[in-house]
């Protein structure tokens, strides 16, 4: 059986429903089937989850939010009319809105991850009777329902263990299950949602816990690309990939797979096909535990902005015991996480997302590394990009890490520091935000300029 999962650009609309349609009616194997939110249906629209977070702060700062729900029920309406859908899902979906916008609003967390929910759960309403309209034995499956137990933390939870149990059961269903992405409910019985593109998780735990023989994540490109397609022109496609892969290029910016997706189904060894509503028959882009990595080393280029680093420098810092626990304590007692630690034997580099800082935060961090750890040096510094190169034979491969040094070196890229050490299919380099796409160019040039076919396999 199959687990398939349709993004919020295959949902979008009336027309990609009728896709979906297809998809799920051309192979009944694909008996469980996560859905998105309606997303945007061109460049300027607005996703569903984004008008409820509108929708939601407006109810928050006091206002009725009339507009507001309007907006929401009127995307849903227009997909319903031209499905030519009974009034009654339309009736359902409204009073279901209005409902949760009366939810306590003291918590504004909770509050807004129950506004939030509302745009996979009544999507997935909507599909499953637009599927029983044509025939389908289809029935609309709650996270609730079906035990789909995370932690209880608002916008951020986590599947528990526990969950895999109980979904596993679904693996007997005769029926064609449509499963809202997106959420699940803490042991209370607390709606939380998982972070944000977090649909892409709902559906790697479900074909996790069923054990499917293949998670399929419908999107609406025929491939993974080697490197951003809106930055290099008409890069390669990715034919076969693997999890570490995968996750590595995720995290670094290709926006095409949520990267906390992969882990149940990597646990649980269940390939997954990344493939296009719009083209289905493009075979798309398989990850999986393994591949042979001596033709193609290298698989993807990606570059992501946003990242600030601590620097901190002191003679003798490799020979302080507890230095470095010292300090990371000092995040930690600002809830503050960190990526990469670069360092030197009196120096060491602190990478961590921009967006966790704040004038305020910066000064009490400087001050305390200052006060606590006697440095010779402490400053933050913004605006870096992280490239990333990635590829499983990173580690064994001679020369690559010189090749991709030459190449920036040729492109008057600065590198700013370089990060391979952990990591065993990954180069870390970063970079000025400001050259990040021009090092995305040179390192895909170098890696990838001579391949004459449009695909890696
Ligand atoms: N609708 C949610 C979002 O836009 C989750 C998803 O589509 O995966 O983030």
């Amino acid at each position: 059986m199959k687990v398939a999962k349709f993004g919020g650009s295959s949902v979008a609309n009336a027309m990609q429903i009728r896709k979906v349609a297809a998809i799920i009616q051309e192979d009944a194997n694909r008996r469980i089937i996560v859905v998105s939110a309606p997303g945007k249906r061109d460049k300027e629209d607005i996703k569903v989850t984004d008008l409820l977070i509108t929708l939601g702060e407006a109810r928050l700062s006091g206002s009725e939010a009339e507009e507001e729900l309007q907006a929401v029920v009127n995307r849903y309406r227009a997909i319903a009319l031209e499905l030519e859908l009974d009034q009654a899902i339309m009736a359902t979906i409204e009073a279901d809105l209005r409902e949760r916008i009366t939810y306590d609003t003291n918590n504004h967390a909770r509050y807004m991850d129950v506004i939030k929910a509302s745009g996979e759960d009544n999507n997935a309403k909507l599909i499953s009777c637009y599927l029983q309209r044509l025939g389908m034995d289809a029935h609309y499956l709650s996270p609730l329902e079906a035990g789909l137990l995370v932690s209880d933390e608002p916008g951020n939870a986590q599947v528990l263990p526990e969950a895999y149990e109980k979904l596993a059961l679904l693996r007997e269903t005769k029926q064609v299950l449509i499963f809202p992405g997106f959420f699940g409910y803490s042991k209370e019985g607390i709606l939380c949602t998982f972070p944000r593109g977090g649909s892409d998780i709902t559906g790697s735990i479900v074909a996790a816990a069923v054990k499917a023989d293949l998670y399929e994540n419908f999107t609406d490109v025929d491939s993974v690309y080697a490197a951003n397609p809106t930055v290099v022109d008409q890069p390669v496609q990715i034919k076969r990939m693997t999890y570490r892969e995968m996750r590595e290029l995720s995290y670094a910016g290709f926006s095409v797979f949520h990267d906390e997706a992969l882990i149940p189904a990597f646990k649980k060894g269940i390939p997954v096909c990344v493939k296009n509503t719009n083209n289905p028959s493009s075979s798309g882009t398989m990850i999986i535990a393994e591949r042979e990595y001596f033709l193609n080393p290298v698989i993807g280029i990606a570059a992501d902005k946003g990242f600030a680093a601590i620097y901190v420098r002191k003679y003798l810092m490799n020979r302080e015991v507890g230095f470095g626990r010292k300090l990371l304590q000092i995040l930690e007692d600002e809830g503050i996480s960190y990526e990469h630690i670069p360092s030197g034997i009196d120096d060491t580099s602190i990478i961590l997302r921009e967006e966790q800082l704040s004038d305020d935060v910066e000064k009490r961090i400087v001050k305390r590394i200052t006060e606590e750890l006697n440095v010779d040096d402490v400053h933050i510094e913004h605006n870096f990009a992280m490239v990333m190169i990635v590829g499983e034979g990173m580690h064994n491969t001679i020369g690559l890490a010189a090749r991709a040094t030459a190449a920036l070196a040729q492109a008057n890229v600065n590198i700013e520091m370089l990060n391979q050490g952990s990591s065993e299919v990954s180069l870390g380099l970063a970079v000025h935000a400001e050259d990040a796409d021009a090092a995305i160019k040179a390192l895909y040039e170098e890696f990838f300029g001579g391949i004459k076919e449009a695909v890696i396999d």
